[in-house]
């Protein structure tokens, strides 16, 4: 039997249905219910019903959809599968930062621990920090952790300083303003888009700087027929299959996020069949982390 048949036939057993991140390989894409950013999973994750969740991405997705989802069982297939940015802040640093500054909200991006979320006042995503910093009001310092690229972002558009953690994405830092001014060079004729998880010297080149799920908005939108790609290789088969008539160029191999390869056909085959390796969060965490990963979903769908 092909594993994909596997998959299905295991997962109409265990009533469990499949989240894969748009970083995720062609393979895990085409197998799973449902595909998007770290937003759009977000979303899904609250609503779902069923009683086994398996999490194609990496450890603190799935513990966003354990902290929106408990009394589920949610699996991870790769244990191993960890973000390096979202261990550059642990919740003691955290603890240290906010005591430097008292008072001072706290805006964590969702590539963090849950126990870094529970000390935060609320989560934001690439899609929606704007949004999220903007909720809070003309407060006079605002915390933005851990990301100090998708802060800077924030501060461009809000036009007002952040004091921001000095973590990044090793994946998006690879990507440099020499590579981008060759690429964008050999083919002129095309639009590129980046993700604020770059360099802003990157960024400052682009034509455009968008979350993975605004990406693909945006090309639904426009009549651009080529596309340069600032982000993790993953999204050119999600990219495709939306707009199999567009171009989509990556703009450098190096773009490839060695922790979102974890996952295979083979691994999501014996994580349903032995419901392991499971990822759960203590309530006493999960409490604190919920309110504010909550606080964004609410900020997002009413607007700022
Ligand atoms: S692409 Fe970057 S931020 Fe995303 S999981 Fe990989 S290391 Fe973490």
């Amino acid at each position: 039997m092909e594993l994909q048949d596997r998959i299905r036939e295991l997962c109409r057993a265990r009533e469990a249905v499949i989240l894969a991140h748009t970083y995720q390989p062609p393979e895990i894409q085409d197998i799973a219910d449902y595909v998007g950013d770290s937003y759009g999973l977000s979303r899904r994750a609250a609503d779902l019903k069923a009683p086994v969740i398996v999490f194609c991405g990496v450890h603190f997705m799935a513990e966003t959809a354990a902290i929106l989802n408990p009394g589920r069982t949610v699996l991870l297939p790769a244990a191993d599968a960890g973000c390096p940015m979202a261990d550059m802040i642990t919740g003691e640093q955290l603890r240290r930062m906010k005591a430097e500054h008292p008072g001072a909200p706290v805006v964590c991006y969702v590539n963090t621990t849950a126990e870094v979320k529970a000390e935060s006042t609320i989560c934001c995503t690439s899609s929606n920090a704007v949004k999220v910093v903007q909720s809070l009001g003309p407060v006079p310092e605002v915390l933005f952790v851990p990301d100090r690229y998708l802060g800077r972002f924030v501060e461009i558009q809000l036009g007002r300083p952040l004091i921001c953690w000095d973590g990044f994405c090793p994946t998006h830092a690879m990507l440099t303003k020499e590579t981008i001014q060759r690429v964008r060079s050999e083919h002129p004729d095309a639009e590129l888009m980046v993700h604020p998880e770059c360099r802003p010297e990157v960024q400052d080149l682009a034509d455009h700087v968008l979350s993975t799920g605004q990406m693909c908005d945006l090309v639904k939108a426009s009549s651009c027929r080529k596309y340069l790609v600032g982000t993790e290789v993953g999204i050119l088969h999600t990219l495709k299959k939306l707009a199999p008539d567009r171009e989509f160029i990556h703009v450098t191999p190096f773009l490839r996020c060695p922790n979102m390869k974890k996952i295979t056909l083979e691994k999501i085959v014996r994580s349903l069949e032995t419901l392991e390796p499971r990822v759960t969060v203590e309530e006493s965490v999960a409490a604190g982390a919920r309110r504010a990963i909550e606080g964004m979903l609410a900020v997002t769908a009413r607007g700022a």
